[in-house]
């Protein structure tokens, strides 16, 4: 299943970001694109199998965001529904997608574990 394996990456990103950051993450904001053929309720449902399994105590919000795209002759973005190579108004194919098609994970809210706003970059 597609999900389950990124859902273990999205994990383990956010276990990094922990030891980086030294927080305990509670709430998890990420940021779906509507063209990254990822399925928000199958990933949602990953992320939960996963806490659950590990016992984290992490709240995941999960959001779609629209698939964007512009066109380099009209010099204008367009908001689409679906992935195209074409521009939706000029028809050239001078068009790309500029977002929609990834997997971000936005913020993350957590605990400190140690000390109260000392964070280095070390
Ligand atoms: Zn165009």
């Amino acid at each position: 299943m597609h999900e389950a394996s990124i859902a273990l990456a999205t994990i383990e990103a956010i276990k990094e970001l922990e030891r980086k950051e030294k927080i305990k993450a509670e709430k998890v904001f990420i940021e779906i694109g509507q063209g990254s053929g990822v399925n928000i309720s199958a990933l949602s449902f990953c992320l939960n199998q996963i806490t659950e399994a590990e016992n984290l105590s992490i709240k995941f919000h999960l959001t779609d965001v629209p698939i964007e795209g512009y066109c380099k002759k009209c010099d204008e973005k367009f908001t689409l529904k679906s992935l195209t190579s074409v521009c939706p108004k000029c028809e050239s194919l001078s068009f790309e997608i500029i977002s929609g098609c990834e997997l971000n994970i936005k913020e993350i809210e957590g605990e400190e574990i140690e000390g109260k706003g000392s964070i280095s970059d070390t």
